[in-house]
């Protein structure tokens, strides 16, 4: 009774003293309700004031952002970098690029990041940034000259032992590429202080592919756990970005078959399974709409969002063995749930952050649909940006076959971890229970080391 008590207060501290950051607030509440058994039984972390301490960033940075369009117009943006917690490392997370971004989405973010990084095993920290620019639609001086303008800023306050930002939605190697360079101009330093850059310049093999990878790896392990690997089994997949494509390539490789994808105005439904060859060129190459994949693939069905079932995902009604939502956060509501069920899917395995809904994800568990939370099974990404960090550091490369066994690993030790600290507590197969407790243990007990910091 007094841990909830303890968890509702810091949860309503939070509300008043941060208003309007609706998603912050359902990151956090996952994970201080599942943390429960750990409190109760380990009553270090609420004696020394943990809780009100983990979800208070220890600093956040918003800036403004100038940059002239290709009419000469001057534009505004807002610059966020939230660095979250640097108890286990430098800080470390993507930049997203998106109109939607703000301050809550940014501590969403940051706040996950915390504990997937901790998962991973390695010495990373949790931060998150972004601005609320649009790339969509942008010529590439535009997107030059809008980087240029942010890494000015954003470069007094990083560097490759303090804060090593990377990839997210909007931010692919274009973006990255054009924001090390202002930072080396700036500097006059070539150093590993972003990670998801060209390979020519510092990038490691397999970091485009990693989260990708690192999600199916994740699903491949979670079903042999309790039965069968992938191999025959149809998937959807949302999205159709970084993770959506490597997640759909390297499910092809495990023998299932991908048979959807998305974007941001609607969905592609071949039955026959996703052509991946025209997903690259659509998407990757020509920065289009997936009606531009529809056109190529007459047998293939595209639904425009507008099409969609009241209050539904339509990527979710396609049946399915398993889903990997790896579009954006709360795609994937209670009605999407309910028509997985219908379908008989047996997993969902997230590639994005946060794409289920709380109450989507209540009802997964309750009619025993296995669920993966992102924080774990996407966690390949920032696990490999660190080992581009390592290879940065001793000045070496190594194959892609070595990066991918590492990741490989890294997602076993990931599922084992969560699995088993699930079952710690009396909760088998609450993966998200296991991933929050064991996430929040190792950096919480790092804080406790290093004193009122
Ligand atoms: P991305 O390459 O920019 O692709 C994002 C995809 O999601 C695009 O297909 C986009 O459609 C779609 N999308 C974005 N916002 C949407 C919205 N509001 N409604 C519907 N569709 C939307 O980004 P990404 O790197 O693949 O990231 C996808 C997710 O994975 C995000 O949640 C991100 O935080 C998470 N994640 C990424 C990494 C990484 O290494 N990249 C690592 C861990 C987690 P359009 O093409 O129409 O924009």
């Amino acid at each position: 009774m007094a841990v909830q008590h303890r968890i509702d207060e810091v949860l309503a501290s939070t509300m008043y003293s941060t208003p309007g950051q609706a998603e912050f607030y359902q990151a956090v509440d996952e994970v201080l309700q599942s943390l429960e058994p750990l409190l109760q039984r380990e009553h270090k972390y609420t004696d020394n004031n943990i809780l009100s301490r983990i979800v208070i960033p220890e600093r956040q940075i918003i800036f403004r952002v100038c940059w002239i369009d290709d009419k000469g117009v001057i534009q505004t943006n807002i610059g966020y970098r939230v660095q979250f917690n640097s108890a286990i490392g430098p800080y470390k997370g993507g930049l997203r690029l998106h109109p939607t971004v703000n301050l809550g989405i940014i501590k969403f973010l940051g706040f996950e990041q915390i504990f997937k990084n901790s998962l991973t095993g390695l010495n990373i920290g949790g931060a998150k940034g972004g601005s609320d620019f649009d790339p969509k639609g942008k010529s590439d001086g535009e997107v030059m000259r809008f980087c240029q303008s942010f890494m000015t800023e954003l470069s007094k306050y990083i560097g490759e032992t303090i804060d090593v930002p990377a990839g997210d939605i909007g931010t692919g190697g274009r973006e990255i590429g054009y924001m090390y360079g202002q930072y080396k101009r700036i500097t006059n330093k070539f150093e590993g202080v972003l990670t998801g850059k060209g390979l020519n310049w510092g990038g490691s093999l397999a970091r485009t592919e990693a989260t990708g990878f690192g999600s199916v790896y994740f699903a491949d392990n979670y079903l042999r756990k309790v039965g069968n690997g992938l191999e025959g089994k149809v998937a959807t997949v949302s999205g159709s970005g970084n993770v959506a494509i490597y997640t759909i390539q390297k499910l092809y490789e495990m023998g299932a078959k991908p048979v959807t994808c998305s974007d941001s105005r609607g969905m592609i439904y071949h039955k026959d399974g996703i052509n991946l060859d025209t997903l690259h060129l659509v998407k990757e190459v020509n920065r289009a709409s997936l009606t531009e994949y529809a056109k190529t693939h007459p047998d293939a069905v595209y639904t425009p969002v507008a099409d969609y079932a009241k209050d539904t995902n339509a990527v979710w009604a396609v049946p399915c063995d398993v889903a990997f939502p790896s579009a954006t956060q709360n795609e994937l509501n209670l009605n999407d749930a309910k028509n997985l069920k219908k379908s008989g899917c047996i997993l969902v395995n997230e590639g994005a952050n946060m794409p289920t809904t709380p109450e989507a994800i209540e009802f997964l568990m309750a009619n025993t649909i296995m669920y993966s939370p992102g924080k774990a099974s996407n966690a390949g990404g920032v696990a490999t940006s660190q080992l581009e960090m390592e290879q940065n550091a001793s000045m070496g490369k190594w194959s892609f076959a070595e990066v991918d066994t590492r990741l490989q690993g890294i997602m076993k030790d990931i599922f084992d971890l969560s699995y088993e600290t699930a079952e710690e507590f009396d909760n088998k197969g609450n993966i998200m229970m296991g991933a929050n407790i064991a996430g929040f243990r190792k950096v919480a007990d790092s804080m406790l080391d290093q004193g009122a910091v």
